[in-house]
């Protein structure tokens, strides 16, 4: 076993502590990975409140980890000590049923491991990214390209390919016209990535304080939506629209922004139901689909895709004291706009 400093929560909405965690030996195929930086997401924060149901606590949260291979098992062939790696919301799936041959370990048809809060097929409970030290099998560590600085490629393992896998699989590109709904930690990364995929693109965020960094990030057109009239001049403006939101919206002023044929992805995760009126959806014959993460070739891709692009996340670095804070300001929709921990500051005094 490998002692590691982590940030644990030890009851649902209790403040973060820290304390040593065990990892288990290297196996065959597992690396030992010096984690560097871990991003949080919204999800983080919907799973230690508890807003999703019961969890099993101590949780240490984390699913955007990025660091450096420290040490690898007898078998693994494709790191090596020294290489630079990220894990995402996956550390093991069955691999042997159809969607695991396919890359698509999402929907492992065993139940992929989740990378914490869930049950290791060895009956462990899994523990996340908060920490210093991790151990994965090397099928589910990805490689991070030189180009991009490990702080800012952590968000890239959820926020990245969340945007990344709607974005692919409806077309987005040249010709098209795409929304984001909310500018947050994955939002803005569909802004970059789907700019860089040659969309036209727009924010639609609740007020007009992120303009000029959503502008940035490659939109054309932003549009605040708590202002009187801006829904209804968007009318049948989009051909894809994904909805980042994590609190819930009047899902049908939004459906009437997609123009015929068009299609709403919904990637945020509130907890109430969507109130979806059926001739919102047959009027324009229109999609209402959901989206989750996306499998280990595609976040593979969408690295490389990400550095050939010059694209990675913006951040604002914390350190571990500032954790409990930051997941305020982030239900506030006050983080600009991912916040990364700097891991170096976990181990007490
Ligand atoms: P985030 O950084 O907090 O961003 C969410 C954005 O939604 C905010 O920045 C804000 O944008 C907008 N927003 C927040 N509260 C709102 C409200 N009451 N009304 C309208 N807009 C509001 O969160 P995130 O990390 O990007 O995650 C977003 C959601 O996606 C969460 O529910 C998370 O659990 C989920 N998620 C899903 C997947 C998946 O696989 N499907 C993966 C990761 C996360 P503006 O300030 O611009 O309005
Ligand atoms: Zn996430």
């Amino acid at each position: 076993m490998t002692s590691t400093a982590a940030l644990v929560v030890p009851s649902p909405g209790a403040p973060f502590e820290r304390r040593v965690i065990e990892r288990r030996d290297l196996r065959d195929d597992d690396v030992l990975i010096d984690i560097a930086f871990a991003g949080i997401c919204h999800s983080d924060i919907h799973q230690v409140r508890e807003e999703w149901g019961s969890r099993a606590f101590p949780m240490v949260p984390g699913h955007e980890i990025a660091g450096v291979v420290a040490a690898v098992g007898d078998g693994v062939t494709r790191y090596q000590v020294g290489d630079r790696v990220g894990v995402g919301c996956m550390v093991d799936s069955c691999g042997e049923c159809a969607s695991c041959k396919d890359g698509q370990e999402q929907f492992c048809a065993k139940g992929p491991v989740m990378t914490y809060a869930s049950d290791g097929y060895d009956g462990e409970a899994t523990l996340g990214g908060y920490a210093q030290q991790i151990v994965v099998s090397e099928r589910f560590a990805l490689r991070i390209p030189d180009g991009i600085g490990l702080d800012a490629a952590a968000p890239l393992l959820c926020a990245g390919i969340t945007l990344w896998s709607p974005l692919r699989r409806w077309g987005a590109g040249p010709g098209t016209k795409v929304a984001i709904i909310g500018l947050g930690g994955l939002g803005h990364m569909g802004v970059k990535l789907a700019a860089a995929l040659g969309a036209d693109v727009s924010i639609l965020s609740r007020t007009d304080a992120k303009r000029a960094d959503g502008e940035a990030f490659g939109a054309t057109h932003f549009h605040a939506t708590s202002e009187a009239g801006t829904l209804k001049e968007l009318s049948g403006a989009f051909d894809l629209i994904i909805n980042t939101v994590s609190a819930n919206l009047p899902i049908a002023d939004y459906l009437r922004l997609l123009a015929p044929l068009g299609v709403m992805v919904n990637v945020g995760l509130p907890t109430d139901t969507l109130e979806v009126p059926p001739g919102s959806l047959i009027g324009g014959s229109r999609v209402l689909a959901g989206s989750t993460i996306g499998g280990i070739p595609a976040t593979q891709e969408m690295l490389d895709f990400c550095a050939e692009h010059g694209i990675a996340a913006t951040i604002e670095t914390i350190s571990a004291d500032e954790v409990d804070a930051a997941y305020d300001r982030v239900v506030a929709g006050d983080v600009r706009y991912r916040f990364v921990i700097d891991t170096a500051t976990i181990p007490a005094g």
